[in-house]
């Protein structure tokens, strides 16, 4: 187990909406004030499914940096980088992929999920059945152990369990791994090594969990381990072997379903968003024009908010008091459609104010961008370098 470290990463497909602002981004800018965060541009992930349109990446990666700084996520806090640009994805994508069953890709529930949904495309690809296996990959390579889904990503993060297990189980037998051991539970210092002996007793005898818990936050807590001995640590503990690959859990983020122009779930391919830096005449515009219930044909018409879009923003947007202004106002017919849109309108441009200031800085200095995104990519290997010494010694490829 190692710090509490989040991974999260998002495909630069498109523009980023209102959406990923509230399913997404805002939780990202919570989380970098409560672990350490690397936040990537998934750029090899966008490939598995536009690898016949790269120009369409090519074209966002910018925007989509631009777009997160815009929200909030602060590079002095987290980690930012792009995925292709920490090329050791790809190399322990691959040596995972050598002790893959076929049958556990197969089984990601998303796999044919993915390929029924978008019929437009070929997704017959050995990238695209991989991709599951290339984002345990992106999430082992940090020992992330805190890793935030939503409830249909759950299965990706038992598959990257199952194949952190495997890897341990399969090169974590290193000779005299039990000497080995021993000899670090000393270099604890004889107060906590009989404290650690004593949780692990607890744990392996009794199937105590909240002894193993205890014993691996004291090992956490343990400055004077190398990382190796603190990895043997971890597998004793278990009565594996050592520990090389951290298995990560899920941080499961409530979904938030944020409502299009229409009423459907914001999203890009139902041509019902609001960019998160639109410019604000147009935001007015595209509220103004928003459909409304169908049954306020006239202005003297009373209408029922449940049947319009409208009262959706409102529920995101407005404060319990317009609410209630909006409920008796539509229902009596004694606001007007247009009034009744007017707070939804201030309330996205107060929204977007800030994060329009903030990509301002970065829209007149390209080079602050890049500058930031090289950094966050050196020291994202560094992690990254470190698990790659591990599992390249561990499958008998260290020459020097
Ligand atoms: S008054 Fe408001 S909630 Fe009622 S139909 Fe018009 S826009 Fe919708």
């Amino acid at each position: 187990m190692y710090a509490n470290r989040v991974l999260s990463g998002m495909r630069p497909t498109g523009s980023l909406h209102l959406g990923h602002y509230h399913g997404v981004l805002k939780n990202w800018i919570k989380l970098q004030h409560e672990y350490e965060c690397l936040f990537f541009v998934a750029d090899w992930h966008a490939l598995t499914t536009h690898y016949d349109s790269p120009e369409v990446i090519q074209d966002n990666v910018w925007e989509m940096v631009i777009d997160w700084l815009a929200a909030g996520v602060d590079p002095s806090q987290a980690v930012l980088f792009i995925q292709s640009q920490v090329p050791e994805h790809a190399e322990l994508h691959l040596l995972l992929s050598m002790i893959t069953p076929l049958g556990w890709l197969e089984r990601v529930p998303t796999y044919k999920d993915q390929q029924e949904k978008l019929t437009e495309k070929d997704l017959s690809t050995y990238g695209f059945l991989g991709y599951p296996l290339l984002q345990s990959a992106d999430i082992l390579i940090y020992r992330a152990n805190q890793v935030p889904v939503g409830e249909d990503q759950v299965p990706h993060i038992e598959f990257t369990r199952e194949m952190a297990r495997r890897f341990n189980h399969l090169y974590g037998r290193e000779i005299g791994f039990e000497q080995k051991a021993e000899a670090a539970v000393k270099k604890m210092g004889s107060k906590k090594a009989r404290l650690y002996e004593e949780l692990r007793n607890r744990y392996q005898e009794q199937g105590d969990d909240e002894a193993l818990e205890s014993a691996r936050a004291l090992l956490n807590e343990q400055q004077n381990l190398s990382l190796g001995d603190r990895e043997r640590l971890f597998g004793y503990l278990e009565g594996g072997g050592k520990m090389i690959l951290a298995e990560p859990q899920s941080l499961l983020t409530t979904a938030s379903r944020m409502p299009g122009l229409d009423g459907q779930k914001m999203s890009k391919s139902y041509n019902n968003t609001i960019t998160l830096r639109e410019d604000a005449n147009s935001v007015s515009k595209k509220i103004r024009t928003m459909p409304t219930d169908p049954a306020r044909v006239r202005r003297t018409d009373p209408g029922s908010p449940e049947r319009c879009p409208v009262w959706q923003l409102h529920q995101v947007y407005s404060p319990v008091d317009v609410q209630s202004w909006v409920r008796v106002g539509c229902t009596s017919a004694g606001i007007g459609c247009l009034e009744c849109k007017q707070p939804v309108i201030d309330a996205v441009l107060k929204e977007q104010e800030p994060m329009r200031e903030r990509a301002q800085m970065y829209l007149e200095s390209p080079s602050l961008v890049r500058n930031l995104i090289a950094d966050g990519c050196e020291k994202a290997r560094e992690l990254a370098r470190e698990t790659m010494r591990d599992v390249r010694e561990a499958m008998g490829l260290r020459y020097d």
